[in-house]
C-alpha cells in the first residue's frame, strides 16, 4: 500500500507521526496504539484550510500534559456533522476543548472539499461547500441517475 502524503503539511504519514506523535490512533477501550493516525480522518478541505494550525495548537496544549494524562487522552471520533468538523475526545482539558471548538467554528466557513472560504447552504441538510465544489458535486450526482 502506498504511504499517505499530506500535501498541506508537506509530510508523509510517517513524518506526521514522528512530528506529532499524539495523532497516532488509539484503541478507545484498551488505549493501545493502533496503526494509522486520526489527523487524516479530517476532510481534505479542512485539512488544507487549517490542518497545520490545528496540529500546532493542539500540540502546544498536549505538551503540557503529564505522561499519565497523555496515556489516557484519546481522540475517539472525527467526523463532519451538520456541516461542521467534530473532534470527539475522551476527558480533556478546557484549553484543549477551546482549541477544538475554535476549529469547529472555523470549519463552518471553509469548503469541506477545497478549503476556500464559503457560506453554508441548507438544502435539507447542511453543506459547507463553495459554489464551485457544490456545482461539481451536483454534476456528479446527476450523472449517476
Ligand atoms: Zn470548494
Amino acid at each position: 500500500m502506498q504511504e499517505q502524503y499530506y500535501e498541506e503539511l508537506g509530510m508523509t504519514e510517517k513524518e506526521l507521526l514522528e512530528k506529532y506523535p499524539f495523532t497516532t490512533l488509539k484503541n478507545i477501550w484498551s488505549l493501545e496504539l493502533v496503526e494509522g493516525n486520526w489527523y487524516g480522518l479530517i476532510p481534505t478541505g479542512w485539512r488544507k484550510a487549517f490542518g497545520k494550525e490545528l496540529l500546532e495548537e493542539m500540540t502546544a496544549e498536549y505538551d503540557t500534559f503529564s505522561t499519565e494524562y497523555r496515556h489516557y487522552w484519546v481522540v475517539e471520533e472525527i467526523k463532519e456533522k451538520y456541516g461542521e468538523l467534530r473532534i470527539y475526545t475522551g476527558p480533556t482539558t478546557n484549553n484543549m476543548l477551546e482549541i477544538i471548538n475554535k476549529y469547529t467554528e472555523l470549519s463552518r466557513h471553509r469548503c469541506i472539499e477545497c478549503g476556500e472560504p464559503c457560506k453554508q447552504r441548507n438544502v435539507g441538510w447542511i453543506f459547507t461547500m463553495c459554489d464551485k465544489c457544490f456545482d461539481e458535486l451536483q454534476n456528479r450526482t446527476k450523472r449517476k441517475k
